[in-house]
């Protein structure tokens, strides 16, 4: 099953012609995208997608670089949703490190925060880390939720193998396909194969053949075949093992299914 587990459908990137994109993913043999929230202000319109297709789930969180802007009671907003049991995962929570005015502070205590929610909940995490693996890592040591997947991985090899003893799944998306992004390419080609899934964090993160374009999850078929030539594997492999393990990460994934949303008149 070809799933892409992080796209960010509902972006304003993607107003002008979001069926058209979904459409040409699903021409591609995208059978799941995973959808997740960056702000309350956005948690309507990720729950909206994945009502209106069935091949689409949605996960609810406050992303780090959100978190500048976010209100306090933005967490009891994230409880309540989080409460109509529709998620399959909490996400995309995190800390982002680049930033320079990022607040870091804040960021943690937000992901401690949905990092107990998770735990309360019983869902894994989706999680954005950018120059901040060892303290996310920390976190996770913490609070222990059910995995998850770490998203657009960056880390080293050491790192790598701390977020999968805690139980994630790695993605590693567009950067993948750059031939200069020497150290993702190397783990994505040596780590266990069932430690990776597909994601193309669309509309960001262009792979190599559209850099500069806006990224759609249609891509996400070539780059499960950079994956299979780095590994020298066939690429029908890759996709059904990374897919089994998009599940096994996000059990929830398990009810998308393949097809169009009722009162679609595309099933000619
Ligand atoms: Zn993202």
């Amino acid at each position: 099953m070809l799933i892409d587990t992080h796209c960010h459908l509902d972006a304003a990137e993607f107003d002008a012609d979001r069926e058209a994109v979904i459409e040409a993913a699903r021409g591609q043999g995208v059978a799941g995208f995973l959808v997740p929230a960056v702000a309350a202000d956005n948690f309507a319109a990720v729950a909206r997608l994945s009502a209106a297709n069935p091949d689409c789930a949605h996960a609810y969180g406050i992303h780090p670089l959100y978190v500048k802007q976010a209100r306090d009671e933005d967490v009891d907003v994230l409880r309540d949703r989080l409460a109509d049991r529709t998620a399959v995962a909490v996400g995309e929570i995190g800390l982002d490190g680049y930033v320079v005015d990022g607040d870091l502070p804040r960021q943690e205590r937000f992901l401690e925060v949905q990092l107990k929610l998770a735990v309360a909940f019983g869902l894994p995490v989706v999680l954005h880390i950018r120059r901040a693996q060892d303290r996310v890592l920390k976190a996770l040591r913490r609070h222990r939720p059910p995995g998850g997947i770490a998203h657009a991985f960056n880390g080293s090899r050491q790192q790598a193998e701390a977020f999968i003893g805690l139980g994630f799944k790695l993605g590693f998306g567009g950067a993948m396909t750059y031939s200069g992004s020497r150290r993702i390419r190397e783990l994505a080609a040596t780590l266990p194969l069932s430690v990776i899934v597909l994601e193309t964090d669309a509309p960001d993160i262009a792979p190599a053949w559209g850099a500069g374009q806006r990224n759609d999850p249609a891509n996400i078929r070539r780059m499960a075949g950079v994956l299979a030539d780095l590994r020298g594997m066939d690429v029908g492999e890759v996709i059904e093992a990374t897919g089994a393990n998009a599940l096994a990460a996000i059990p929830g994934l398990g009810r998308l299914r393949r097809g169009r949303a009722p009162g679609s008149d595309c099933g000619q």
